[in-house]
């Protein structure tokens, strides 16, 4: 352990809340920061003076009156200023998410929404600032969306016929319990699942829902990693350990509690495989 991170929570604006903004400090504090709290109401400029004095190796920036635009921009512009533009500047709050992106362009490294945990702010933090701890890559791209069907020679019709896209394989996975197509397009690919015994999760799929769009796949390089990141953010998994999958892929499925009931696979090709 090198020495602890300086975390600077500050509330510019008239807002008159900090319950939020508490709520964080604390859970930085747990996470083994050190973190200086400026109060309610504070000016761009005291806070970056006050990020300079304290010598800390981020700021906070927490929002609920929606001048968010205007004051942390402010708050980068006076740090820089001062040559301190190399502070890294993260925000959250109430902060409407089609925001963001202006936010980010103005220099605010990243912006939390009222759905992002304390616990993804802290590791965030960390591996902000301390080097050591490797970054996990965001998924790559989306491998396959995959889509339950009775039978796959009935299915494919669509794909084949009216849409003239090209039928690249078939397989079992036994895993699964099913016989599994893959029909490509552009750079990424519709799996077509057909349930092989009553005991596949898609026979109950179908059974409970109908035929249609079951999973969406993201490829990533380091599913272990990915799997142990989403752990540690208290994302629940429903394969903690990644296992066989299609094309010799290690896959593993995200619980959908955790995405807004979409269910997410997560896959690994093996080295020179798939592209
Ligand atoms: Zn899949």
């Amino acid at each position: 352990m090198g020495k602890k991170i300086r975390v600077l929570v500050a509330k510019p604006g008239l807002d008159g809340h900090d319950r939020g903004a508490l709520v964080i400090s604390q859970a930085l504090r747990d996470h083994g920061m050190e973190v200086i709290y400026t109060g309610l109401r504070q000016s761009p400029l005291q806070i970056a003076q006050a990020a300079i004095q304290e010598d800390v190796d981020v700021v906070g920036l927490s929002s609920l009156s929606g001048a968010h635009k205007t004051l942390f921009p402010k708050v980068i512009e006076e740090l820089e200023k001062r040559g301190a533009g190399d502070i890294p500047v993260v925000g959250g709050g109430v902060i409407p998410s089609e925001d963001i992106p202006f936010l980010l362009e103005k220099g605010v490294k990243r912006v939390f929404t009222s759905g992002s945990s304390t616990e993804v702010l802290a590791n965030y933090i960390q591996e902000l600032i301390d080097p050591q701890t490797e970054q996990v890559p965001p998924p790559k791209k989306i491998a396959h969306i995959g889509i339950a069907v009775n039978s796959i020679d009935q299915g494919m019709s669509f794909y084949t016929d009216s849409l003239g896209l090209q039928l690249e394989g078939v397989e079992e996975v036994e895993s699964e319990g099913v016989k599994v197509a893959f029909i490509k397009i552009g750079d990424t690919r519709f799996e077509l699942l057909e349930p092989l015994t009553e005991e596949s999760p898609i026979r109950k799929f179908i059974d409970k829902k109908g035929e249609g769009i079951h999973h969406i796949a993201l490829e990533v390089d380091d599913i272990q990693a990915r799997l142990q990141q989403l752990k540690d953010i208290g994302v629940p998994l429903i394969n903690e350990e990644a296992k066989l999958g299609a094309h010799n892929s290690q896959v593993s499925f995200i619980h959908p509690n955790a995405t807004g009931k979409v269910l997410f696979e997560l896959c690994q090709y093996p080295k020179g495989g798939e592209a």
